[in-house]
């Protein structure tokens, strides 16, 4: 099985050294992969990116893409990858297909056949009617989907995505989840960073999480759910909260803005019968149950507590 990324003792300090984005990253993911790269605001992922896409400079360590050593052998390396950064930044003037047989021209692929990619691409992702418009005229959804198609205009082995989904809608979500199942099928690996522990667990087989500029995770997503400790609600009263029962071991109560609800969190042996019987002791009454949306946090909580216990 080949390597697809292979970074070794990855390090980049800011400002003169003080801040130390990157402590030392060592990470391979294997060709085929769909793998996730997760960490909370701050932790390193946008600096890993922009080093492997070249655009900042590491301070030490190494990057090898498909095999190609990024500092000595960096055209091939660059053919192999396609990254779609966070920013909206193409030409918000040029039409669609302008932008993406432009993108071409820099990888030496000859005007016709990048038509005919562009033309493939659009389709692929529902922009063929946009083709000819300007791109400043596209809906967040579709330049987002833009940015994709530009990604792989020159058929990268490898593609990088900072946040595909984000502000993007529900449908517009489930069609570019459902292109890039079917472009990792076709044998493209794919590596995203998000926010949304559903996006990971829909799509990826291997997850890695960075924290402080250290991965402090790597395995498959199967695994990292299994360590999710606790499993959080958040719980509609038919009558607003005028006390907060009281927290335990077991069952964890939390104010919310809306005095109407509360949110709960429960350790994961605890049963819905536990709850129910603590809101009924304090005596109130639920009208509506929801699991809580962002479990991504817990776990972010949960496992790098096991990390700093570990290193003790
Ligand atoms: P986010 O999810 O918010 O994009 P991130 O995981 O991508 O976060 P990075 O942007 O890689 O995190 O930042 C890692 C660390 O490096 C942070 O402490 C950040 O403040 C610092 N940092 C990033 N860029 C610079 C810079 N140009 N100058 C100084 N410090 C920086």
């Amino acid at each position: 099985m080949t390597i697809a990324l292979d970074i070794k003792n990855l390090q980049k300090t800011y400002r003169n050294g003080t801040i130390h984005a990157l402590k030392g990253i060592d990470l391979q993911i294997q060709s085929g992969d769909f793998f996730a790269l997760l960490g909370a605001n701050g932790a390193g992922k946008s600096t890993t990116i922009g080093i492997i896409s070249s655009l900042i400079k590491k301070t030490a360590g190494s990057v090898h893409i498909l095999g190609y050593d990024l500092d000595t052998q960096a055209n091939q390396a660059k053919k192999s990858l396609g990254v779609v950064p966070q920013e909206f930044n193409f030409n918000q003037f040029e039409k669609v297909e302008d932008i993406l047989i432009h993108q071409a021209g820099y990888y030496g692929i000859a005007a016709s056949i990048a038509r005919e990619k562009a033309a493939f691409y659009l389709k692929a992702l529902g922009l063929e009617a946009k083709a000819q418009t300007p791109s400043m005229r596209l809906s967040g959804g579709m330049k987002r989907r833009l940015m994709i198609a530009r990604a792989l205009i020159h058929q990268p082995r490898l593609l990088i995505l900072d946040e595909p989904t984000a502000g993007v809608d529900i449908e517009v979500r489930r069609l570019m989840w459902q292109f890039l199942q079917e472009i990792n099928q076709r044998g493209t690996t794919i590596i995203l960073t998000t926010h949304y522990l559903e996006e990971a667990e829909q799509l990826c087989r291997n997850v890695a999480i960075i924290d402080h500029g250290e991965i402090v995770v790597h395995q498959p997503i199967k695994k990292l759910l299994q360590h999710s400790q606790r499993k959080s609600f958040i719980l509609h009263l038919t009558a607003p909260v005028t006390k907060l029962p009281a927290s335990s071991d077991h069952v964890l109560f939390q104010a919310m803005d809306d005095p109407d609800c509360i949110e709960v969190s429960l350790v994961k042996h605890a049963s819905l019968n536990d709850l129910f019987r603590y809101l009924d002791q304090a005596g109130l009454k639920v009208s509506e149950i929801k699991t809580r949306r962002n479990r991504l946090e817990e776990l972010f909580v949960d496992l790098i507590d096991q990390h700093k216990h570990t290193k003790q």
